[in-house]
């Protein structure tokens, strides 16, 4: 279930735009590991049920989208990358109609089941950092390496809204931080794998802390432990 195999998993979890991604994507490329964003998935699926119309508040059609859609997993460039039936949503991960579902479709147990499954099976590609929000706590429980990124609602609307501004050009920085703490209420209220700090985590306030000096600490308490 979780991984007693020879390779290294480094979880790390925490809210959104808590800094995870882009540490968990440098720490990554610096130790040389598969990079995996779990969340990725459950935008996957959400995107899917977009497209396909499927009204994510009904559970029922969304896992019975999801039961018959075909998922391939493969590495490029030693980042986990999928398609679903053929088609690369990486695109459209981060379109506003997924942001704005993604909560719904994590909710559904059926769908966390899939997804960690998937995400375990993710093991095979070799050493990973795996990003989430219950990477440590449920998908790799035994994972040596555990991290808890956080920081405040305010700084994290902030980043948020500077990355919609690049990505998109224009953002609302009030309603960015609305909608983060809409987000962070869903994800750390639902019933199945709630947004936590796993047992044995190391806690990072990363408010402020520069995005370097997050991946430094997480890489050398990495080499530290493989060098012993
Ligand atoms: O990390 P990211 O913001 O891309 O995640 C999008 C959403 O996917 C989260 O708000 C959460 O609802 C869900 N998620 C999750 N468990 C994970 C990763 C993401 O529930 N391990």
């Amino acid at each position: 279930m979780s991984n007693n195999s020879e390779f290294i998993t480094v979880a790390i979890d925490g809210p959104s735009a808590s800094g995870k991604s882009t540490v968990s994507r440098e720490a990554a490329q610096k130790l040389g590991y598969v990079y995996v964003d779990s969340g990725a998935l459950y935008r996957g699926m959400t995107w899917k049920a977009v497209r396909e119309g499927v009204d994510v508040k009904e559970p029922d059609r969304v896992i019975a989208l999801m039961e018959c859609s075909n998922w391939e997993f493969f590495l490029d460039d030693k980042v986990l990358k999928f398609t679903i039936d053929g088609e690369d949503p990486t695109a459209q991960l981060r379109s506003e109609p997924v942001r704005e579902r993604v909560s719904d479709v994590a909710v559904i147990p059926e769908v966390r089941a899939f997804m960690v499954d998937r995400l375990r099976e993710t093991a095979e590609f070799g050493d990973l950092v795996m990003e989430g929000r219950d990477i440590g706590s449920v998908v790799f429980p035994n994972a040596v390496f555990k991290f808890y990124l956080d920081a405040d609602p305010e700084e994290r609307a902030r980043r948020r809204y500077r990355e919609l501004l690049e990505t998109e050009g224009r953002g609302d920085e009030k309603q960015v931080l609305d909608s983060l703490k809409r987000r962070d209420l869903k994800d750390s209220s639902r019933k199945t794998a709630p947004l936590q700090i796993p047992l044995g985590a190391r806690v990072i306030n990363t408010t402020r802390m520069a995005i370097e000096e997050v991946v430094d600490f997480i890489v050398r308490e990495v080499k530290r432990a493989e060098g012993a």
